[in-house]
């Protein structure tokens, strides 16, 4: 017993405190351990991610061959290193500003490059798809020593580089390209990208397809196996008859469960196309079902079991499984709102349509050049590519439509049918969708 009552007392509390804590702790212990148990688990799962994720890589150098559409293609960089060789493929909303300040060169070569290219008027307008040619010279400081701008698929233009002075010459070259128009058909067997590739059809003409078809084809739940498809297009050949670039496609067909899609192109403006089905009704619509090609659906509007998390919570998108790398498109025309890391959604691209709609994009590897806050869009423009950032399992793009400020399921999304042609345009369709027949009937029998 101590002698002084004060002690005795703090020494008592002291005591019963202790006593305290430790209730406590045996209380908790439970979650304590919880606690480590998921930290190791996310651990577990972080690792596993990763090797996956490498194995992943490999595929993704295949399908970087594939899209190779939207950026810089290196032809020759591997072979000589002193010679760069640059493609680039024109898109949506590109000025000749944007492209040059793609390339790693000095600000003297940017501006040099933007002065040449004033005086012609031939190529004053950038069109989609239009290909322009870089040579660059890396010795030293890195220097164009020539371009090549196409004007259209018979010509192009070729400015070379005086050797003693800073100044380009111009001349135009004749490209001899042959137009064929090719038939190709087949059934789908695994996939329609895959079944597409085995007909030899080019992989841009295919991603043409199916954006085409996107508007109203939800490839995961509307495809069956020994469905098919008929594809009408255009290729340029050389002199020696090899393939050099495809062209637009003129009529599609996508039969599924016995039911034909067909779609046809057709000049409705001068310069302006779309494509219709046979009733004039444009495929066009204010958002995309699908705003990736090739994917898998792999989980659906809904309560879920989170992959990550493990407890039941609402999904309030779709997620589309695709190897990392793939395009994804901006789902309808707008204004990007958001292109910045967005915590669990990891990159993420928000764009608002009108006052109506807004969709979201989560997870995204890397983001679509040029793609920032303020930016318009239109639709199919690639605004990001699939990843696996944020609260992720593996690669797959997270799609959320926001209809007045609610979340609401991309896939049960009834959006009012394309404009439809009416008075002279539509006589003018009519004449073109006989004429496309007919040239389908002599293509088919001449396989
Ligand atoms: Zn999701």
């Amino acid at each position: 017993m101590l002698k002084n009552p004060i002690n005795q007392r703090i020494f008592n509390e002291i005591l019963m405190y202790k006593k305290i804590i430790f209730r406590i702790l045996e209380k908790f212990s439970y979650l304590i351990w919880l606690i480590l148990l998921i930290s190791f688990t996310i651990f577990i799962t972080y690792f596993y991610d990763r090797n996956k994720n490498n194995q992943l890589n490999y595929l993704n150098k295949l399908l970087n061959n594939i899209y190779l559409n939207n950026s810089f293609k290196k032809i020759t960089s591997e072979l000589n290193p002193r010679y760069l060789n640059l493609e680039y493929s024109v898109s949506e909303g590109d000025t000749y500003e944007k492209i040059i300040n793609n390339i790693e060169i000095s600000n003297f070569e940017k501006k040099l490059f933007l002065k040449s290219i004033t005086k012609d008027k031939n190529i004053k307008v950038l069109k989609v798809n239009q290909k322009i040619y870089f040579l660059i010279d890396r010795r030293e400081k890195e220097k164009i020593i020539n371009f090549t701008i196409e004007i259209d698929k018979k010509k192009n233009i070729l400015f070379k580089r005086h050797q003693s002075e800073n100044s380009f010459s111009s001349k135009i070259i004749e490209k001899n390209l042959t137009k064929m128009i090719t038939f190709k058909e087949g059934v789908i067997t695994n996939s329609l990208y895959s079944s597409a590739l085995e007909q030899g059809i080019k992989p841009n003409i295919i991603i043409e397809f199916a954006r085409l078809y996107g508007f109203t084809i939800d490839f995961q739940r509307d495809i069956w196996k020994d469905d098919s498809f008929q594809i009408i297009f255009e290729e340029f050949k050389n002199e020696d008859g090899s393939l050099i670039e495809t062209g637009d496609i003129i009529y599609a067909n996508l039969n599924t469960k016995e039911t034909d899609h067909q779609l046809y192109k057709f000049e409705y403006e001068e310069n302006k196309i779309d494509y219709f089905d046979e009733n004039g009704k444009s495929v066009k619509k204010t958002l995309m079902k699908t705003p990736i090609n090739g994917a898998r659906l792999s989980s659906s509007f809904g309560k879920r079991k989170h992959p990550i998390l493990g407890f039941t919570k609402m999904h309030t998108g779709t997620d589309f499984a695709a190897p990392k790398g793939t395009p994804i498109m901006a789902s309808g025309d707008g204004i990007i709102t958001k292109a910045s890391w967005c915590g669990g959604g990891g990159n993420c691209v928000k764009i608002k349509h009108n006052s109506t709609y807004q969709t979201v994009y989560a997870h995204m590897s890397k983001f679509g050049r040029g793609i920032k806050k303020g930016v318009r869009v239109k639709q199919g423009q690639i605004i990001g590519y699939v990843g696996s950032t944020g609260l992720s399992t593996g690669p797959h793009l997270h799609y959320e439509v926001i209809e007045n400020g609610r979340k609401i399921n991309s896939q049960k999304l009834k959006l009012p049918s394309g404009k439809i042609l009416k008075g002279n345009l539509r006589k003018k369709f009519e004449v073109i969708k006989i004429k496309t027949d007919v040239l389908k009937s002599e293509l088919i029998s001449k396989l």
